[in-house]
Formats: C-alpha cells, structure tokens, sequence
C-alpha cells in the first residue's frame, strides 16, 4: 500500500522551518573550490541526524587517474572530503538507491554587485510567481536541491518510517569543475538500482546532458620595456589570434547540418566560454606570457579526445598564419573537466516511476530536459550501469548574481521525492531499539 498522499504533504509541511533553516546554514558554508571540509561536516552531521551511517572519505586522485571520465587537475585534494551516508535496512524489500548533490558552489564575484552578500542568504515571500525564494551562492546549485531529499527523508522519519531498501546519501566536490568527486564515490562505491541528483532544473526531468572540455592554450611573447615596444611581442594580444580562430570552430560546430538529432530545435548547443585570461606580470613591460582557459561543449556519443585534436588543429592553424607564432607556436594544455556527453533512458523502470510520481502530485506529465551543461550523472550512466538522472527544484542566475531557489518548488520536489522513495525502495516502520537496562 502506498504512503497516503495527504499524511506526505503534511508531514512535509511541517518540516518545511527545518529544511529553510537547514539550507541557510548550509548555505553559509561558503564551500568553493578547496574550502569544502566545514560545508561537508556540517552536512555529515545532518545525515546522521536522519539516521544514516554517515563517514567523510578522502579523494585520492591517483587511484582516480586510471578511471574513466577522469578529469586532470593541478591542484591538492588535501582536506577537501567527500561525505557519504547509509541506511541499509539489512535486506532489500523494494530497490536500491542513491541522492547524490554536488556540494561545490562557483566564486560569487563580483560580489559587489549582488544585492545582498552571497553567503548570508536571506529569504524573500512572495516574489518572483508568486513564491518564496531564498537567496545565495549555492542555494540554487545545489544545496537546495539537496535539501530536498533530506527534507523527504526527515518527514518519512517522523511519520514513523525509514527506506525498505539500501539508500545511500552522497555530498561530492568538484562537480563544477571535473566531477572527480563523484567519479570516485560512483566507482569505489556500491551501485545501486538508481541513482537521482536534484540539480536545479526547474521540476523537468534530464533526459540527455552534452559533455565539456576544459583547456588552456599558453603562448610567449617577447618582453621588452614598453620604451621599445615596437620590437616587442605582446603575449596578451597574440592571445586574440586563437580566441577568434575557437569561435569560428564554436560557429562550425553549431552550424545545423551539424547538430544531432538529439539536439535538433535546441539554439546553439555547444558553448564556448573564454573564462579566464592571466598574462604579463608589469603594467610598463610587454607580457611574455599568456594563458587563456576555455571551456567547450561536445555532444553525447562525441570522444573527448576527437574533440581535443579539432581545438589543437584549430590553434596550429591560425598560429600558422601569424609570424610570431609559426615561429613560437602556443601550445594546447588540459586541466579539469574531461566530460562525456550522455543521455537518460526515459523507457528505464526508474525513469517510468519517477514521472508516474510526479503525476501523481501534480497530476501532468514532467518535462523533459535537454541540456546544455553537465551534471555527475554522467558517471553512472556511463561507467557504472546505474540509471541516473536530475529531478530538482526551481532556481534562477545559477553562477550568476543574486542566486536564489524557489522555496515552494523545493517543497514539491520534497513530496514527489518521499513518494518516490516508497514507490522505489518500499517503506517500513522504524524498528524501535532496546531501552537501555
Ligand atoms: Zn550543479
């Protein structure tokens, strides 16, 4: 018998306080890239509050290396955990499955020019469809989608039950920038039957996900005092000749007849991005140096390394049509995301269930998502036989200014997850422990 639906909505309505306060303290972990160990303690200790075994486990990149969908990376993963929890009943009545939410957020700058300071999220009634949204860094992307399986999780708890089947809990880093958190908890892990990360994508299911590749391109100019800059060479404006050279690759790749089906409709698919620019080192000396950070979509079914010998053809090319850099060619470098593309089942048992779910509370069909950016689901999909897909809530200007998550939609996302949990895994009573004597 299923969880009667007026008992969930309840029970989730009155642990609606909880899950705000819970986020915006969780929120104020300001958890970028290497400042992630005080945000995921915090959130172990809430895992063990729901009653799951709850352990920080160490990311070690060399036994990573060899893995598929491992992303390279120049920098330490010394103190930067990531958290997992279980609750395993001991057998399984129903099936299994993981939540797994990033819990990496992007730099807030500038911070200027938010509205108010991005780790110090303030909640607003009433707003934007006329619901209640809370803002900060990292409030959309992910932490609130987070919050709703725990949310869904708290409220079976105090109706007196807890999962029939193995549930694991899952708080990776680097979801923004290689995955490799995720990587290591999918593969080190157990499987499982399914797996759901609520991203925030507005109540739609995911149905198909490009990949993307992070590179850099470094190049050397020829420093002199600005006094003979004529017979200097500029590495910062030399930098321009393959920035341009990479959009016209971006315009190619886009153009129609080049799009797959899967992404037929969707307005320029593949995105370029010119992230970072770091050159010359004294604002009276010509810069010698240059390093340009790109990132670069490629669609499902796409080799990550087909794609890295279009980007390094495209450089040479247009090095080669300028003196200097004939001479001096810049070279093509790989730090972080190595990303496949990949797509979700939607005939899958999971996929099935998880919109009869959402039918059930909102009484239409979900929509689908074909997205244009990546999530960790990629890593189950592909090198582990875990059905996996993103079901979240509502957010806006995710790495952008004034981030903010749908409050009301978290909620839903809550109920359609805690009927989802007895749908897939089954639910049981709470086995009562022991008085002490
Ligand atoms: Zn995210």
């Amino acid at each position: 018998m299923p969880l009667d639906q007026s008992l969930v909505a309840q029970a989730i309505a009155d642990r609606r306080q909880w899950a705000i306060d819970t986020l915006a303290w969780w929120v104020r972990h300001a958890s970028v890239l290497g400042q992630e160990e005080p945000a995921q303690s915090y959130i172990a200790g809430v895992y063990e509050d729901l009653g799951f075994s709850t352990r920080l486990e160490a990311v070690d990149p060399e036994e990573l290396r060899d893995m598929p969908g491992f992303s390279p990376v120049d920098w330490s993963y010394e103190g930067r955990p990531n958290v997992v929890g279980v609750h395993d009943p001991g057998r399984n009545l129903g099936r299994t499955l993981i939540f797994n939410g990033h819990v990496d957020v992007v730099s807030p700058e500038p911070v200027r020019l938010w509205s108010s300071p991005p780790f110090e999220p303030r909640v607003v009634e009433n707003e934007e469809d006329g619901e209640s949204w809370m803002y900060g860094r990292g409030a959309g992307d992910m932490k609130g989608g987070s919050m709703c399986f725990l949310w869904a999780l708290a409220a079976l708890r105090d109706l007196g039950f807890e999962p029939a089947s193995r549930v694991e809990l899952q708080s990776p880093i680097e979801e923004e920038c290689t995955g490799n958190g995720a990587l290591a908890l999918c593969m080190n892990g157990e499987a499982a039957d399914a797996c759901l990360i609520p991203e925030p994508f507005n109540e739609t299911i995911l149905r198909r996900q490009v990949g993307v590749l992070w590179f850099q391109v470094r190049v050397l100019g020829k420093t002199t005092h600005v006094l003979g800059a004529g017979r200097g060479v500029n590495a910062i404006e030399k930098s321009w000749v393959f920035i341009q050279a990479l959009r016209r690759l971006e315009e190619e790749i886009n153009q129609p007849e080049n799009i797959p089906d899967g992404y037929k409709g969707i307005a320029h698919p593949i995105n370029l991005n010119v992230g970072i620019i770091q050159g010359g080192d004294w604002a009276s000396t010509v810069a010698g140096e240059c390093v340009t950070r790109f990132r670069l979509g490629l669609f499902p079914g796409e080799r990550i390394s087909d794609l890295q010998a279009r980007i390094e053809k495209c450089v040479a090319d247009a090095a080669a049509d300028d003196p200097w850099l004939r001479e001096f060619p810049p070279t093509v470098e790989y730090v972080g995301f190595q990303a496949e593309g990949c797509e979700f089942d939607m005939d899958s048992d999971f996929a099935r269930t998880l919109k009869r779910t959402h039918r059930q509370w909102r009484g239409s069909e979900p929509e689908e998502l074909i997205a244009t950016c990546t999530t960790d689901v990629r890593f189950f999909n592909l090198y582990r036989g875990v059905p996996a897909t993103c079901y979240g809530p509502k957010a806006r200007n995710i790495h952008g200014v004034d981030e903010k998550v749908s409050l009301d939609s978290m909620q839903r996302v809550a109920e359609v997850l805690a009927s989802f949990i007895d749908a897939w895994c089954g639910v049981q009573a709470i086995p009562q422990t022991e008085p002490e004597q």
